[in-house]
């Protein structure tokens, strides 16, 4: 596209989007000098740009800074500088904002929340690719959106990008204009990166603000801060008719059972904020419903791994804090009075307790605990089950193999981030599933 010819941009932040940002800044003629502090990193735009660091170039003339959501905005002394030099911070998806007049007729669906923010991108994604629309997903999930080659619209109709975005992106975002803009929930998390969680809402709240009149705002009003988001939206949209409140309850739990894939009382509030998404996007209840039966599980989100003597083993690596472990503790309950669950937990706590597990602990036959945080979530546990402290995934996974009888569930959902024993939550599922194969 030719949105950036003739701009100059700085790039901070070389992995994969921004990589993808250098090169499609260039082929549409930008000027870009591109950073990173790894000096790999920096070699791998050798020949596409010029390197400098915008901590050190005179900013002066620049059209953005494009920083990687990875980057601590909140801690970082770029912020200072850009203001000074009054160059505004953005990300790959204001580019994509941005780019947007050059691209054919489309629209734009965006989705955050604290949880279930994949589940529901890759679930929208599917009804409107399973109505007949070009689609296409991006942002937080799959590739990254610059490097997505434009929708054409097709006999059906215009195509529609699905854009998981979470509030680091949405920070780093001034003008993407959605169509419609999707809130799931608000739990404390992240917290290390605002100003308490006043400014986390109001992250999220960003992305109704940036919203044209007409433009739908559909939001799950299940838990208070997104209730105040709700009220907060309707007082500034001037009147409710672009807002679509949504609950759970809404989802008929007998007809959920057709699901196979979006089992729970989690998956219910997925469910219930894309079949609204889907209705206004003209989308007819019939295929909707279908494309429910037929949706299919992310990797590492309560996906079954194997059933060996009658053991049923679950990876949910992606659940890194308390609030997404509680429902897959939830999914097994006890059966007889016997709890069933064998819960892998641990890695980079989030907070020092497990509060929102806490109601189903029950459930759970005996835990094992790994990583940074293991020793103190197993004190946390011991009044309540038991526990090994395990240290090890690999050590887990053999110990609680020896310990479950058949019936039982060994689920991996740490409500952790992974980062002190693996590369990403991929590489936990992954490892965990590797452990798994092992096992005789
Ligand atoms: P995200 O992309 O926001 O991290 P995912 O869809 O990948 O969310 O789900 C992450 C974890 O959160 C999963 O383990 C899942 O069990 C849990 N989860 C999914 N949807 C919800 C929801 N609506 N509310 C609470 N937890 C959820």
């Amino acid at each position: 596209s030719s949105a950036f010819a003739g701009k100059t941009y700085a790039v901070l932040g070389l992995a994969r989007s921004g990589l993808a940002t250098v090169e499609t800044l260039v082929a549409s003629g930008a000027r870009v000098v591109a950073w990173d502090s790894r000096e790999e990193a920096r070699s791998q735009v050798a020949g596409k740009a010029e390197l400098g660091d915008p901590m050190e170039i005179d900013l002066a003339g620049f059209d953005g800074i494009v920083v990687s959501p990875g980057v601590p905005l909140n801690r970082h002394p770029i912020n200072m500088r850009a203001k000074l030099a009054g160059v505004p911070i953005i990300g790959d998806i204001e580019l994509f904002a941005l780019a947007r007049p050059t691209l054919p007729p489309h629209k734009v669906v965006g989705i955050t929340g604290t949880n279930g923010k994949s589940t529901t991108t890759a679930l929208i994604h599917h009804i409107i690719e399973q109505a007949g629309y070009p689609t296409v997903m991006g942002g937080n999930i799959g590739l990254p959106i610059l490097s997505q080659p434009p929708l054409e619209p097709n006999l059906k109709g215009a195509g529609v990008y699905v854009l998981e975005l979470s509030s680091y992106q949405i920070d780093l975002t001034h003008s993407l204009d959605c169509d419609v803009a999707v809130l799931l929930n608000i739990t404390p998390d992240h917290l290390d990166r605002y100003d308490g969680f006043e400014g986390y809402v109001a992250s999220k709240a960003r992305l109704f603000a940036m919203q044209s009149a007409g433009h739908k705002a559909v939001i799950a009003t299940e838990d208070e801060p997104s209730r105040s988001v709700s009220t907060q939206i309707c007082d500034t949209k001037g009147s409710g008719e672009d807002v679509v409140e949504v609950a759970s309850t809404q989802v008929d739990t007998t007809e959920q059972l057709a699901w196979p894939a979006l089992q729970g009382p989690h998956n219910a509030q997925n469910v219930a904020v894309a079949m609204v998404t889907a209705a206004v996007l003209d989308i007819d209840p019939v295929t909707t419903k279908a494309a429910l039966a037929s949706y299919a599980s992310l990797p590492h989100r309560m996906q079954t791994v194997r059933t060996l003597n009658g053991v049923l083993y679950v990876n949910d690596s992606k659940a890194t804090n308390a609030a997404s472990t509680a429902p897959a503790l939830a999914a097994w309950p006890a059966k007889d009075g016997k709890p069933r669950i064998h819960w892998i937990l641990g890695g980079v706590a989030k907070s020092d307790n497990l509060d929102e597990c806490a109601p189903h602990f029950g459930n759970v036959a005996h835990a094992y605990t790994i990583g940074e945080a293991g020793h103190m979530f197993a004190d946390l546990l011991r009044p309540h089950m038991a526990v090994d402290d395990s240290e090890m995934l690999s050590a887990a996974v053999r110990r609680a193999a020896r310990i479950a009888q058949p019936g039982d569930v060994v689920l991996l959902s740490p409500a952790c981030a992974s980062f002190d024993q693996f590369r990403d939550f991929e590489a936990r599922g992954d490892a965990f599933a590797a452990a798994v194969a092992a096992l005789e």
